[in-house]
């Protein structure tokens, strides 16, 4: 699609925010002719994104497409045809455009070559500048004025009001606001009528009162190779002990469900498995072979190959007093039963739940309370686990409101300047 042509004006458009989604939207406009500003209030852009690059830059999934969208949870019915529109393959192949070969890990979790973001930043930030993209940085979005105009606070704290043609919001969510998301333009937008629903920490580690001498001897230790169930639900993966609790994939992904029993119930209790891959059963009768004078942590050490960190774990989760039946032994190390009495704090998460309702927007993501202003990435209230479909998402939306902006554009090209 393209913007109007002919003899009127180039249309003006601001991307607010310059993430993954923000500058999605931003190539796309910029292709088909419209004349784009990115407006950010850091001094660079994609902050976030070379944060998660930090880990590898973990793009995309190589899952099957109904598997993947599955990930989304409530929010999938609506993300699905945005998604398919701007699916893992074009991700990858954008990457590759962008000189970033990708490759699919074991886990099946996509990455570039180069493991990490700045390359691709790099290269997308000279691919927007050549399609004449301008940026304008520090720059702070503090709503709308009397008149309808965009306010923007410059880093001397004066404020300036731009009037475009069409706007995007591509804010973020609310975790890590040293990157620049903050989650402070919520109130702006609910002034306008917007729906929004509370944030809350998504892929966020969980608090448990540890006893202080597993505190000061575990926090920084992996457990490695662990599954951790919760309602039904076990994942397997890692799971990072921290001085006041419990972070890493295997818990990311189950911190939904995490969170609403806290909310609900006060506090929820997963079950750790130490050894997933052999049955109870097996693990007794390699139990059942005592040494002469082991200790119950030797024990475990030597017949199950037990690291100290998931031999003192089981005693946080059982007591002290483990005991010293071989079945009722691997039972304990099959299912400890931890804690966990709230989520760690909305700054230290990966990703936000909550935000701008997919209700509040139409399918070309235009905000239903205020026409020419569409939304992207992380702000809508949608969450997923780990694994790319953060990013996959943040780039879908972006070109997908895009596609909305262009469509409003045309539409109101069609029908004149009074519409
Ligand atoms: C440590 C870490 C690791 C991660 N790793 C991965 C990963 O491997 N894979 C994955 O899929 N996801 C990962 N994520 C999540 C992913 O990085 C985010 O979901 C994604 O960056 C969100 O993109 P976005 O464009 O919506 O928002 P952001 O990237 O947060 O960009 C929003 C931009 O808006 C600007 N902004 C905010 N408010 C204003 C305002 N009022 N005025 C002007 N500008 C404003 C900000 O400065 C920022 O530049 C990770 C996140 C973290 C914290």
């Amino acid at each position: 699609m393209t913007a109007p042509a002919s003899s009127s004006p180039v249309p003006r458009v601001a991307v607010i925010g310059g993430g993954p989604a923000g500058l999605m939207a931003a190539e796309i406009l910029a292709a088909a002719g419209v004349a784009v500003t990115v407006h950010d209030r850091m001094p660079s852009l994609g902050r976030k994104l070379l944060m998660a690059g930090r880990g590898g830059l973990n793009l995309t999934h190589s899952e099957p497409l109904p598997a993947f969208l599955g990930r989304y949870g409530a929010a999938a019915r609506r993300l699905a045809p945005l998604i398919e529109a701007f699916p893992p393959a074009a991700l990858r192949a954008w990457a590759q455009g962008l000189g970033q070969e990708t490759f699919v890990g074991s886990s099946g979790r996509v990455f570039p070559t180069a493991l990490k973001a700045s390359p691709l930043l790099r290269a997308w930030l000279a691919r927007l500048a050549g399609l004449g993209v301008a940026f304008k940085l520090r720059q702070t979005w503090a709503g709308w004025d009397a008149s309808g105009a965009l306010m923007f606070r410059g880093a001397d704290g004066a404020t300036a009001a731009e009037r475009p043609d069409a706007v995007i919001l591509a804010l973020g969510g609310a975790s890590w606001a040293r990157l620049g998301s903050d989650g402070a333009w919520a109130p702006a937008l609910a002034a306008e009528g917007v729906a929004l629903t509370p944030f809350a920490p998504a892929n966020s580690g969980f608090k448990i009162a540890w006893s202080p001498g597993f505190a000061d001897r575990f926090a920084g230790t992996p457990l490695k190779g662990v599954a951790v169930s919760f309602a039904g639900r076990t994942v397997r993966g890692e799971a990072m002990i921290t001085r006041d609790g419990l972070e890493g994939g295997a818990v990311y992904a189950l911190s939904a469900a995490l969170r609403a029993a806290i909310a609900r119930d006060g506090s929820a209790v997963v079950e750790i498995d130490l050894r997933p891959d052999q049955s109870a059963a097996q693990l007794a009768a390699k139990l059942d072979r005592p040494g002469r004078g082991d200790s119950l942590a030797n024990r475990l050490r030597k017949a199950l190959n037990l690291a100290p960190v998931a031999a003192n774990l089981l005693r946080e989760a059982h007591g002290r007093d483990l005991p010293a039946d071989p079945a009722a032994l691997a039972a304990a190390v099959k299912a400890a039963p931890i804690v966990l009495t709230a989520p760690q704090a909305l700054d230290r998460a990966i990703s936000t739940a909550g935000g701008v309702t997919l209700d509040a927007v139409d399918d070309a993501l235009q905000l239903r309370a205020r026409p020419g202003v569409f939304v992207a990435g992380e702000m809508l209230d949608w969450e997923a686990p780990t694994g790319g479909y953060l990013l996959q998402a943040c780039f879908a939306t972006g070109a997908a409101a895009a596609r909305g902006v262009l469509e409003f554009l045309s539409q109101r090209e069609r029908k004149g300047p009074a519409a």
